[in-house]
Parts: structure tokens; sequence; C-alpha cells
């Protein structure tokens, strides 16, 4: 009995051991399978309504991303103020204005008594490259939340690296953010000097100076700007009602790049800033970089940015119908198309995932809604100006109680606040006063503003996103659906649907192709990216986008 019991303890015994030897390998932790690069493409005032109007003139890149891709055609930002600062800050970290804190392209500073742009930091010098001469100061300190980028860099197990390329500061800081190491942001500074600021690099990155070097700005110096397709795929007029004409420029093609005076000058930058030039030297700059830096060539995930700029400064020129925005979108499907094709060299088809979207929409030129039968005008910035100048000298007497209007914030000098409230009926008497300009649509006040109390108003709503106090206005004066508050030509930067609705796309790694009609807003292209990515980003007001994921 004794001698049994022994027998099958060392049966248990060696069974187990046998058990040990030969037990399957344990299983990992199952892992998400990053894309080796985020490529993230954002086109300035790129409407929703584009791909549909004019994509039938698409035929290289964005034909590629849009017919291959995920796209949410109902996408829209939830906010009012829709401009380029709000929109590159909003896409870039996930989160409303409301959160991030950059609430236009500019907002009053009480202790200079100006408006500084959003990306103003007296304690960030220039560093310019190819030795350009640098006098700018940005930075992205006044944001209030990490990027996407940010979180990347902290949560990766290899330090990234992390390119954003813009002509215009606030769209590459406002797409990776404050910086760090490993992370090159790269703008063009209104002389035409391709620049960093010290922020990112006390010197200059040695590939960005050698390529600018080897490709000045001004060789396109003397160049024309004709179309690049037959004129027959053109939709509407080129010469069109209400166009602004830019210095040196007509309504129509072509378009010389030059300068009165024989010279490379700003009169020149300032043309090549809105000509189709700057997308190709930013999308040439990229592959270049792209491929020097060996973005996403090594396991773990790198970021290439880019914010193209032409359709923005073409659009609020010539509009949205005319000639010269179809030619910029037929022109930067060509440069995006020759992006992708070397990435799909550098980095490998497939293995890199693209998202494509705009920082807002543009409103029609209002002459030519009008000529189709709409109520639309042009809202004067200087009338609502005069308006609340007098408007507080008849309430308040004679006083410093202005300070400042720009987009839709109107702000008053400290003070005045409480000098409207403490007088009865005042400050209903001063909203009547903003109301009654020509164009103006409706007045919101400060209790309306900064109240937490939920709204059933969508507008109030919308501005609430992009409340942030201390920043915005202490009153919004919002213009009448298709009355822009531009001179000439068009602009954006309201709470209506050809302002908020923009393209949101994703292409490539992990990516489920298909035409989504959920809601959709170009907050949700950071926390879709994080979970592509497998990291976590601190604050979201945006949410992931799951149906588009494999
Ligand atoms: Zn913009």
């Amino acid at each position: 009995m004794i001698r049994r019991v022994v027998t099958v303890c060392l049966l248990i015994v060696a069974l187990a051991g046998l058990g040990a030897a030969q037990a399957p390998p344990r299983a990992s932790v199952p892992r998400v399978d990053p894309p080796r690069l985020v490529v993230l493409l954002v086109i300035d005032q790129f409407s929703g309504e584009y791909p549909n109007l004019y994509g039938q003139q698409w035929t290289h890149g964005l034909a590629r991303l849009f017919s291959g891709g995920a796209t949410f055609p109902l996408a829209a930002f939830p906010y009012a103020d829709t401009v380029t600062c709000a929109g590159h800050f909003t896409i870039g970290t996930g989160t409303l204005p409301r959160t991030h804190g950059m609430i236009g392209d500019d907002w009053y500073d009480p202790a200079t008594k100006r408006l500084p742009e959003c990306t103003t930091d007296p304690d960030a010098t220039s560093v310019p490259f190819g030795g350009g001469t640098g006098t700018e100061h940005h930075s992205g300190r006044w944001s209030m939340v990490p990027s996407f980028a940010d979180e990347l860099r902290l949560q990766s197990a290899r330090l990234p690296k992390i390119l954003s390329i813009s002509l215009k500061a606030r769209s590459a800081i406002g797409l990776v953010g404050r910086g760090g190491p490993g992370t090159m942001v790269i703008w063009n500074e209104a002389n035409g000097t391709w620049a960093t600021s010290d922020v990112y690099t006390k010197t200059p990155w040695p590939d960005v100076d050698a390529y600018v070097r080897a490709h000045p700005v001004a060789a396109a110096y003397g160049q024309t700007w004709t179309r690049l397709l037959p004129l027959s795929s053109y939709l509407f007029d080129d010469d069109g009602a209400g166009e602004n004409t830019p210095a040196g420029w007509t309504r129509t093609f072509p378009h010389e790049l030059k300068s009165p005076s024989g010279q490379p000058d700003r009169a020149f930058i300032s043309q090549w800033d809105r000509s189709p030039w700057i997308d190709a030297y930013v999308g040439e700059m990229a592959s270049a970089l792209a491929v020097k830096l060996r973005l996403g060539q090594e396991p773990g995930t790198d970021v290439l940015a880019l914010g193209f700029s032409a359709l923005d400064e073409v659009g609020h020129d010539f509009g949205p119908r005319s000639h010269e925005v179809q030619d910029v979108m037929a022109r930067l499907d060509v440069v995006i198309g020759s992006l992708l094709d070397t990435l799909d060299t550098s980095v490998g088809a497939g293995r890199y995932v693209v998202a494509v979207t705009a920082d807002h929409g543009v409103a029609p030129i209002p002459e030519q809604a009008a000529a189709l039968g709409f109520n639309a005008g042009r809202t004067r910035s200087a009338d609502i100006r005069q308006a609340a100048q007098a408007s507080l000298t008849t309430l308040l007497g004679e006083g410093s109680f202005y300070a400042g209007f720009s987009e839709m914030s109107l702000y008053l000098t400290p003070g005045t606040i409480d000098l409207l409230r403490a007088k009865t009926g005042a400050m209903e008497e001063f909203k009547r006063a903003l109301a009654a300009v020509p164009g103006v649509a409706r007045v919101f006040g400060p209790d309306e503003l900064a109240a937490s109390t939920p709204t059933e108003d969508p507008m109030l709503r919308a501005i609430r996103n992009g409340y942030f106090p201390g920043r915005s206005g202490d009153f919004f004066v919002v213009p009448k659906p298709y009355w822009p508050m531009a001179a000439a030509g068009t602009t954006h930067g309201t709470p209506y649907g050809y302002d908020q609705r923009v393209p949101v796309l994703f292409y490539g790694a992990g990516i489920k192709a298909g035409r989504y009609l959920s809601a959709a807003t170009p907050a949700d292209i950071a926390p879709t990216l994080a979970a592509l990515c497998g990291i976590t980003l601190a604050q979201a007001d945006g949410h992931v986008l799951g149906e588009a994921l494999k």
C-alpha cells in the first residue's frame, strides 16, 4: 500500500516535471502594431464641399487618398471661431479651443493693449535657415494641452522623429505643439525666410539648412502661374464678381511672380505665398527630409505633419468658385501624389497612415451668392468698432472703454463690464447697438458666454466650445450667414456650415477604407491616431473614429 502511494506520487512528480519541460510558450500580451509613420496633411481652407465639387479634377495623390481611404464627408468643426490657429491646434491635440486655449489667430492682451498672433512669444528668438534673416518670435507656449506628437514622444519606447512644416508658424506649431527632443518645426517668416525658433533648437538643423541653401525661394522669381489642366476642366468663370486683386495681379490667369523693383523682395514673397509654388516647396522639402532623416524606417512611429497654405491665401482673394482655387488643388494633387510615391519607397506602402483634413472652410464671395438669389453682403468690422465706441460714449460718457475687435471677439478695457452692469439697461442697450450694424446677426454678452448652465441654442453652444476665459472677447458679434467680414474677396471664421465643414480622411496602415456618414470632427483625428499607435491622450474632446480602424 505504502509502496503504491509512493509510486503514484513519483508518477505525479514525473508528470509535473514532464509538464514543465514541454509547456507551450507563455502567451505574451498582444501588442498594437503601430504604423511606422503618421502623416498629417492639413490643407488650409480645404472646404468640405471641394471633394464633391472638384474631385473629378484630381488624378494623383488626392484621388488616391479619397478613393482608397476612410472618409467622413459630414465632418465639421463644432465651434464658432473657425480660423487657422484654432483649427490646427484642435487637429494637433484632439481638443477644442475651450480646452487648448488657442481660440483665434490672435486675441487681446490687456498688458500690451495689442492683439498679438497666437504663437507670439517674446522670449522665443528666430533661428533662420539657409543664411536668411529671421526676425519673428514664435512658440506653442500658449497651448494648454500636449499634442498627439508630444504624447507619442512621452510614451514611445524609442524617441520618435517628428517633423512639421508649413508656410505659417501657427500651422506648423499647431500640428505638433510645444516641441521637445527629436521635434523639428519649420515655418516661413513674412520676409520669405525659412525658420524655426530657439524653443525648438538653438542652432539650425544641418539637413534643413542644407536643403534651404540648395533651394532658394528666390528661384521662383519670374515664373508665371498658368492653369495646369485644360480650360474645359474648370468650373465657373475665371473673372468672377467680387474677386480681390492681389498687388501686381489681375482677377484672371496668368499670374506672374515678380516685383516692381525687379528683385525678389517682399512684394514677390507676397505673390509666392499665394501661389502653388509654396505648396510644391513644402511637399518637396518634406519628401527630401523624410528620406534624409529616415522617417518611418525603424520600429516605432515617427510623425510628418504638413500644412499646405496656398489654398487659403488664394481662396481669400479669388473665392471658392475661382479657377485659381481649382488650380491650387489640381497642383496640390500632384504634389501629394509625389510625396506618397516617395513614402511608398522609403517607408513602404501600407506601413504608414495618412490623415487629411482642413483648419476651416470658406464663405462664398457675397456678390456671387447675391447673384444666385441669396441674402448676402459684407459685414464691415469698422462699422462694428464705430458702433461699439459710439454706444459706450453714450452710455458711459467720455473715456477709454473700447479695447479691440478681432474675428468675432469684441474686447472692452478692464472694469468697463462692471460699469455697464452697474447702469440699468446699459448692457442690453450696448448689445442692441452692435446688433443694429448692417450684416450682424446676433450679439452675445459676457453672462451668456461664461455661464456654465447648459443651453439649447446651437450657436451659443458652438461659441462656448471655443470660449476661453481671459482670451475670448467680452462680447461675441456674429455676422449673418453669407455676410462675411471681408472688405474684398471672402473669408471664414463663423459658426456656419460653409466655415465649419471640412474633409476628415484616413488612409493606409490600420485603416478600413469606406465612406462613413457618422458625426465626426477634426478633433477626432488625434484620438484616432493615438488609438492606432497604442498611446493615450491625457485630455481629448474628440473621440476615436473606431469604425475606420481594422
Ligand atoms: Zn486657415
